[in-house]
């Protein structure tokens, strides 16, 4: 038996990284999974029994449709983009890109999807938010910490709203994880301090576990937080950094 059987579970951000290791760590536990993504080539390859469509998360119209069509009693909300630079350098339209695609997208997700779950009784909604939030700054994180922050703060806001009616919300602040995304940013910070391997030591020097984590360990997260093991948990961020805050 799985520890997900009987659950239908919409994934964003499900082409790579934690949101890919999301949706397979679900499938094997029984779920029924929507994968989706903006980028339609990275949801191949994904698995028999496992839906994947297009899904943009800054398109309310893709967002209805998309929960239309799975119908999910866990959300996991992944979808987010990392900004490099401090306040000085941050740019107005970087800062609108930022809040729409980490923050608003989760408020026309949630919107979208919980109308659903309460006429079904209950549901799970995991928000991807980071370490680099409100529980600690990262340098050149501002305009990504400040929506990372966000997103823990309506995690909470959802969870009290919904606590008596069936609906779980907790989000997920997770350390330096090995991705695509993350490879682009050892790379580009690895030509300006120099080398890549340079780069890499930088990333690596500030996990005291002197590892970066794999998406495997967020995604066995994710699976508790949707599955009933975590029934009496709501409103929480979970950090897992590999001690990095602590
Ligand atoms: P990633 O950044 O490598 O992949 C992101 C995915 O998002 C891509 O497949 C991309 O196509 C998709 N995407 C981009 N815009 C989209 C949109 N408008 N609609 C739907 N999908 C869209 O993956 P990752 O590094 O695993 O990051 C996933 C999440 O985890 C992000 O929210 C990120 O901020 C968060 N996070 C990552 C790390 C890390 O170190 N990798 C640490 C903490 C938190």
């Amino acid at each position: 038996m799985g520890r997900l059987d009987g659950k239908r579970a919409l994934v964003t951000a499900a082409g790579q990284g934690i949101g890919r290791a999301s949706v397979l760590a679900m499938a094997a536990e029984g779920a029924q999974v929507f994968a989706t993504d903006i980028n339609e080539a990275a949801l191949a390859g994904l698995g028999d029994g496992i839906e994947a469509f297009v899904l943009d998360v800054r398109d309310p119209d893709s967002v209805a449709q998309g929960m239309a069509r799975a119908r999910p009693d866990v959300l996991f909300n992944c979808a987010g983009f990392v900004h490099h630079g401090s306040v000085l350098e941050a740019q107005d339209e970087e800062w609108d890109f930022a809040l729409d695609l980490n923050v608003r997208s989760m408020f026309r997700t949630m919107r979208a999807a919980l109308p659903g779950m309460l006429e079904r009784g209950g549901g799970s909604i995991i928000n991807m938010s980071s370490a680099c939030s409100s529980v600690i700054g990262a340098p050149n994180r501002f305009i990504y910490g400040t929506t990372k922050a966000a997103v823990i703060g309506m995690t909470k806001s959802v969870a009290v709203d919904f606590i008596t009616r069936g609906i779980r919300c907790n989000c997920i602040c997770p350390g330096t994880v090995e991705s695509p995304s993350w490879h682009d940013r050892v790379k580009s910070l690895g030509e300006q301090v120099g080398s890549y391997e340079e780069a890499l030591r930088q990333f690596v020097s500030r996990q005291p576990m002197g590892r970066v984590a794999k998406a495997e360990e967020i995604a066995a997260l994710v699976v508790y937080l949707a599955s009933d093991e975590s029934a009496f948990t709501t409103g929480q961020p979970f950090v897992i950094d590999g001690g990095w805050s602590g």
